[in-house]
């Protein structure tokens, strides 16, 4: 007798990946790659970690996949940034939530007083809030609590683990500052291509120019590249700045503007604003990336700081076009 064909189908269906409910349950799922870094660091090998957005994926342009939502259903911990970052997975992860799961937008439960909420966002709050090394410290104690209350038989492993990881934020954060106060007063300007670095701004006493706004969903206007001409040949800016996660062109326009008008600018170097680097690289870390883009900045517009960073591990690729 041979089996019959509904049973093979059975068979087929739950062996499919994805099909079968529990059994390879993701436990903590992050958005973004610098949420899904915090929580490795904290829960280590106690439970698993995975990250939907890759290296150099645009998190305001991101539409989850089918593979996505099924991961996020499985997960026994959703950790979103929030604050409108994750726009078109917005609908997504209130839909988890209206069915009861657990998804913490790490980044509002940050004290409201610690936000940004620029007059040209229209009543939102910046959701950049990881261009702060001590703002990101309050996002690693969020991810340790919610941890701590999902799988209370590791709480006192999360809580060492994340005490620790707090402390290297603190040792990265008075890296950046001393790299940021060698810069001179004037060039003291971080021009990029849309506006992540505010927080960073705010922190460490830079300006702040962004040729877009605060999501990458609006394009540059003429009259935003014209005006940032003429402050980079005014104030005899040294070096503007593009991102991993966002098109060259208008970060060109502007060194084509600058020019035209006599004044040299060149381009500093990419920095990493929405993503981390490469996965396995130290770039592909949050401490890596932030010790990167200060690294860069510092040396670029005339300050100090050594080629490998702070701990000396960054690649030594920083000065890539003179
Ligand atoms: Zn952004």
């Amino acid at each position: 007798m041979t089996t019959p064909r509904y049973v093979l189908f059975f068979l087929l269906l739950i062996s499919l990946p994805g099909l079968r409910a529990s059994a390879s349950a993701d436990a903590l799922v992050a958005t973004t790659g610098m949420i899904g870094d915090v929580a490795e660091n904290v829960v280590g090998d106690r439970a698993k970690v995975t990250t939907l957005l890759g290296s150099g994926i645009d998190p305001h342009l991101y539409k989850p996949t089918r593979t996505d939502i099924g991961v996020l259903s499985n997960a026994e911990l959703v950790l979103a940034n929030g604050l409108l970052l994750e726009g078109k997975m917005t609908d997504a992860l209130d839909r988890l939530r209206s069915a009861g799961r657990s998804v913490i937008a790490v980044a509002e439960r940050i004290p409201r007083d610690r936000l940004l909420a620029p007059p040209e966002f229209a009543g939102h709050f910046d959701p950049h809030v990881w261009m702060d090394p001590t703002l990101w410290a309050v996002v690693a104690e969020t991810i340790r609590d919610a941890a701590m209350e999902r799988f209370p038989a590791h709480a006192a492993t999360f809580r060492s683990q994340a005490d620790d990881y707090v402390r290297k934020l603190a040792d990265l954060d008075r890296y950046v500052s001393s790299s940021m106060n060698s810069i001179p007063e004037n060039a003291r300007v971080l021009v990029t291509a849309h506006d992540a670095f505010s927080y960073f701004g705010r922190r460490y006493h830079l300006e702040v120019v962004g040729i877009q706004g605060i999501s990458t969903e609006s394009e540059a206007g003429v009259k935003d590249v014209e005006r940032i001409v003429a402050m980079l040949v005014d104030r005899k800016i040294p070096a503007v700045f593009v991102e991993s996660t966002v098109p060259q062109k208008s970060v060109e326009a502007l060194i084509e503007g600058a020019r035209a008008r006599g004044h040299h600018v060149r381009i500093g170097g990419e920095l990493f604003s929405d993503a981390m680097g490469r996965r396995g690289t130290y770039e592909g870390t949050y401490i890596g990336m932030i010790d990167h883009n200060a690294t860069l900045i510092a040396r670029a517009l005339g300050g100090s700081a050594p080629a490998a960073g702070f701990q000396g591990k960054l690649a030594l690729t920083n000065d890539h076009q003179k």
